[in-house]
């Protein structure tokens, strides 16, 4: 059983991982789709096998720690009772990414010592930024302004876009399934769902702002304005935009836990965090299929 209101290690989210895989073989399959740039595994698990699938992804900011756990018990519990899916699971798969930056993930949690490469260890030391509050990749990279967009823009110590290991696994799962049918990528903080893409046209946000918007009933969270999508400069190379611009589809953005929170999150907050948004998946689908 995937437990609640404890701290995972990257190790012990594997062997989550491993046990829901051989506990319910028959629904999910494993695969790495990448190593972060300290050797770690990028795990994904696909529920049910159509290529019509809806893709989510977790834990893309180091920092951002409940969200891995939370989305490994979302898959438990759609195991567990997959008849209420079942229908829905024939037409369409559930491709799930918990850990998108397990390097990130590790150091927010235990610190810079959890790096092995001396190299990046020394490197991301020199930012002098407490651990906890870690929200780049192994080698002081935001995996969240690096994707090949529209408003991707050059910062910190990112060169081209691209250019990340963790980049590249979800670029390439994105490719691996073109007849995707939408992304949902979760972050933290706000209790917010952010669904406006300047890049795209006027009728597919308003498509997007009625998936959000039923979305955002069920977890009872903020819609994000227009205005505030536009962020500022520093905010663009999403994975969303670049999804988005790519496949045409629906890509949103769900941010847990209150936006006053404080890093370390609090294992507190899971439970809670759990009831709100275990239902996004699913209803995602249900949704889609009835348009
Ligand atoms: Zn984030």
């Amino acid at each position: 059983m995937v437990k609640l209101n404890q701290t995972y290690t990257y190790d012990e989210i594997m062997q989550c991982i491993y046990e829901l895989e051989c506990r319910f073989s028959d629904l999910l399959k494993l695969s790495v789709i990448g190593y972060s740039h300290d050797e770690r595994k990028i795990p994904m698990l696909q529920m049910g096998t159509s290529e019509k699938c809806l893709i989510c992804s977790a834990g893309i900011h180091g920092r951002e720690s409940i969200n891995p756990i939370l989305m490994l018990k979302i898959i438990e519990d759609y195991c567990i009772c997959p008849e209420s899916g079942s229908k829905l699971l024939e037409e369409y798969s559930l491709c799930f990414l918990p850990l998108m930056n397990p390097d990130g993930y590790e150091i927010a949690l235990c610190g810079y010592q959890s790096i092995r490469n001396p190299i990046y260890r020394h490197t991301i030391l020199m930012d002098g930024i407490p651990y906890e509050e870690w929200k780049f990749n192994g080698r002081g990279v935001d995996i969240n302004r690096n994707f090949p967009c529209k408003s991707f823009r050059v910062q910190g110590r990112m060169l081209y876009p691209g250019s990340e290991n963790e980049t590249q696994a979800l670029i390439g799962v994105f490719r691996q399934f073109p007849n995707s049918v939408g992304y949902i990528d979760f972050h933290s903080r706000g209790q917010i769902i952010y669904y406006f893409r300047n890049a795209m046209p006027a009728s597919y946000n308003k498509e997007s702002e009625r998936m959000a918007k039923h979305l955002q009933s069920l977890a009872h969270y903020d819609l994000g304005s227009s205005a505030e999508e536009f962020g500022d400069v520093s905010s663009g190379g999403n994975s969303v935009n670049y999804y988005s611009e790519i496949f045409k589809k629906l890509a949103l953005t769900v941010e847990t836990v209150a936006d006053e929170a404080v890093f370390p999150l609090d294992t507190e907050y899971q439970i809670h965090t759990y009831e709100e948004i275990k239902k996004i998946p699913f209803s995602f689908l249900e949704k889609y299929s009835k348009k």
